[in-house]
């Protein structure tokens, strides 16, 4: 029999024409601890209650044991969920809300007696009865919740930011407590929050969200250790982010050095190699794979965060040593300790079409975003205009209305000002992360473009700001098939 407790399959989710959770598939196991992971907004809570049936998906399926229940009410679910903020009625007494289910199940007065007994014991509250909401502290009113939740003995349990509530020392106890929770009730619980940390210590199976879809599914280490594309990698704990090129066979040149690395990609592909800050060791300058300066070097606790120039690279390092500013020092890496994600190719390519051509000889080409004339070489090499048509390599005519075109930039061609209206595109920011030396941000248009662009200056998540994207930095092709390359 398979151990296949909860089935998603191709979940998607609109509200008011846009799209919050999109291509959503997962399987969760009977007994299994799982975490939803990601930012403020990515759909995380959304999908929690589309399993609670308290939304219903656009499209798609869940099935829970083989059953298709995708439509059921939620109190036909065997899921009980215990929201952010508790919802404990504050005019009953601890009883009452822990026996409100069973009450509203017309079962007898001894058997909810009893079953109340049970789940204050198994959250450490025995003897609770009869004290009211406002007398106990959050992380009781916590315990309660969850009592009240696990009375009704669910096959799931959903946790939506449950801990978030709590000042940090609770939290951390009521981490372990609810681990210990799981062991001992042996249901299925799933987790939503956007605390990484969190997510790695309680977690089984880790799955990380960004923008309404999946971006991984992986146990904790999985995720930490082989983060499959950089906004995993820089989400979940620190990374050092350098870009460079694979030289041969598991080797990778980044930060001025070829490195030994264990992943293995083509010869000269362009590469994002990512690195822990506690998998550089700093040794002696004269023996170090790259050595540097070190600009800052602060206590935490239990580690020191050390920053070291080397080139125009910043590398963060946490060390158990102390070392003094301006000092000269070298750094290793070992092979399995540089983790390759290649490049991704295919950011900033969009399609557009030839909708006029000019009488001074250029092409008119709208895009979503933008529009621009451009000379027919550019966009056809070889061709030019003559008597108002586009002539071929060949001599040939060529009717070049209606043609696709891919215009196509690298990030580092681009530039971005917060005189919006001076770029060629305009939009907010939606993520950055640090890379070598510099920001890539991800500039988010109306029409929900994406336009990555390398910057020195810090600018923050919304910022409205304007793509300056010079002409003849960007590439266009003719592309046979508009639907292939969307
Ligand atoms: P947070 O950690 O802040 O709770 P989240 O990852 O849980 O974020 P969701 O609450 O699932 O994110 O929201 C995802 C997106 O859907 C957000 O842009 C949100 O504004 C939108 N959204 C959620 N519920 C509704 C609704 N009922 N109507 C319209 N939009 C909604």
């Amino acid at each position: 029999m398979s151990d296949t407790l909860i089935e998603f399959k191709n979940i998607k989710k609109v509200f008011d024409d846009t799209v919050v959770v999109e291509d959503f598939n997962l399987e969760v196991k009977k007994g299994e601890f799982v975490t939803l992971l990601g930012p403020s907004g990515c759909g995380k809570t959304t999908m929690l209650r589309i399993l609670g049936g308290f939304e219903l998906p656009t499209e798609g399926t869940i099935m829970l044991d083989g059953k298709d229940i995708s439509m059921l009410p939620p109190n036909k679910r065997p899921i009980n969920t215990v929201f952010q903020k508790y919802a404990l009625f504050p005019h009953l007494n601890v009883y009452d809300n822990v026996a409100f289910g069973l009450k509203l199940k017309k079962i007898s007065k001894k058997e909810q007696d009893e079953k109340v007994k049970k789940a204050l014991e198994l959250v450490d509250l025995e003897g609770f009865e009869k004290r009211t909401i406002h007398t106990l502290s959050g992380g009781q009113q916590q315990r309660i919740a969850i009592a009240r939740a696990i009375v009704n003995e669910p096959e799931v349990l959903l946790l939506d930011e449950s801990l978030s509530a709590l000042d940090y020392k609770m939290r951390k106890e009521m981490q372990v407590e609810l681990k210990n929770m799981h062991k001992k009730l042996g249901i299925t619980f799933i987790f939503v929050t956007h605390d990484q940390e969190e997510a790695l210590t309680m977690s089984d199976k880790i799955v990380v969200m960004a923008d309404g879809e999946i971006q991984q599914i992986g146990t904790p280490e999985e995720i930490y250790n082989e983060p499959k594309n950089l906004f995993v990698a820089d989400f979940i704990g620190e990374s050092n982010i350098f870009k460079g090129t694979m030289t041969e066979y598991h080797k990778a040149r980044f930060c001025g050095t070829e490195f030994d690395c264990v992943d293995d990609y083509e010869k000269d592909m362009v590469i994002d190699a990512v690195i822990r800050p506690e998998d550089i060791v700093i040794t002696d300058a004269s023996k170090g794979q790259i050595t540097g300066e070190v600009l800052s070097c602060d206590f935490k606790g239990t580690f020191y965060i050390v920053v070291v120039q080397a080139g125009k690279n910043e590398i963060e390092i946490h060390s158990l040593k102390n070392y003094q500013i301006g000092e000269t020092v070298g750094m290793c890496i070992e092979p399995d300790n540089i983790h390759i994600i290649p490049y991704d190719s295919s950011i900033n390519h969009y399609v557009g079409e030839i909708t006029k051509s000019q009488e001074e000889g250029l092409l008119h080409v709208e895009f979503v975003d933008f529009e621009i004339d451009v000379e027919p070489s550019r966009i056809i090499p070889g061709a030019t205009m003559g008597d108002g048509e586009v002539v071929g390599p060949d001599g040939e005519i060529i009717d070049t209305l209606g043609l696709y075109v891919e215009a196509s930039f690298a990030p580092a061609d681009a530039d971005l000002t917060d005189d919006a209206e001076q770029g060629l595109v305009v939009g907010n920011i939606f993520s950055f992360i640090y890379v070598d030396d510099h920001y890539r941000y991800t500039v988010r248009s109306k029409s929900e473009e994406d336009y990555v662009v390398n910057d020195e200056d810090l600018w923050n998540q919304e910022d409205y700001v304007g793509v300056i994207i010079p002409e003849d930095k960007i590439s266009f092709r003719i592309i046979e098939d508009k639907a292939d390359e969307e």
